[in-house]
């Protein structure tokens, strides 16, 4: 299938799903995961009009950002401390944002790098279901408390993978979005939903939904 095709097919599915969740496919955003693709395919992507991926390796996202200048990639996998100069210098966004260490250390190295990144917290709700990093529930007063209003790392939103098989996980995230919300009095996103579960994670309220193959179609690298 080519990339078009498989963008028509993705495009169709989330217009089914809003339908049937009575929303706007307007207000649920996709953003292209290009880990593991070729440079190529997302130049082709790109062609079709997208300008914004995710990618999981620092150090994949940053030669690929130096290689395409002219998109921007938002940091969706685990980032370690020692990895966070590079991350601020070549992605616009970083999604990983999980303990209070490194939000404390984006901001000494954003402030020093005079950048803006918006960040987004990962939040993991069902610890050892899934390993894949992310705050626990008890730990986010900490992690926000530690962001402290950095006017260089504006909080976007909350971003989760929920183990596949945890059918109410996009409802208690989109629950504690809304909590979160009322607490910290302003808007804040949701990033949850790839390809196999974007149905589930629109009905329960998205507003991004992160797709690796249903986009690009089997990883290659
Ligand atoms: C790989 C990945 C995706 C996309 O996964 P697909 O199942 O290929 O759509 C989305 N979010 C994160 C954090 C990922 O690591």
């Amino acid at each position: 299938m080519s990339l078009p095709q498989r963008i028509e097919g993705l495009r169709a599915r989330i217009h089914r799903a809003c339908e049937a969740a009575g929303r706007d496919p307007g207000t649920v955003e996709l953003l292209p995961v290009s880990k593991k693709q070729p440079l190529a395919l997302i130049r082709e992507a790109a062609d079709l009009g997208f300008s914004r991926f995710g990618e999981n390796y620092v150090q994949e996202g940053a030669d690929k950002a130096t290689a395409l200048p002219e998109l921007s990639f938002a940091l969706l996998g685990p980032l370690q401390r020692n990895k966070a100069r590079p991350a601020l210098q070549h992605f616009t966004e970083i999604q990983s944002l999980d303990r209070p260490e490194l939000a404390e250390r984006l901001r000494r190295l954003a402030e020093e790098l005079g950048v803006i990144r918006p960040v987004w917290i990962q939040v993991d709700l069902w610890d050892e279901a899934t390993k894949l990093g992310g705050c626990t529930g008890a730990d986010l007063p900490t992690l926000i408390e530690a962001l402290g209003n950095d006017a260089r790392l504006p909080l976007r939103g909350l971003m989760a993978i929920p183990p596949p098989e945890d059918e109410g996980a996009f409802a208690q995230m989109a629950a504690l979005r809304d909590r979160l919300q009322q607490d910290l009095g302003r808007s804040l996103r949701l990033s949850m939903g790839m390809s196999d579960d974007l149905e589930a994670a629109i009905a329960a309220g998205t507003d991004q939904i992160r797709i690796g193959t249903a986009f690009f179609g089997e990883r290659t690298r």
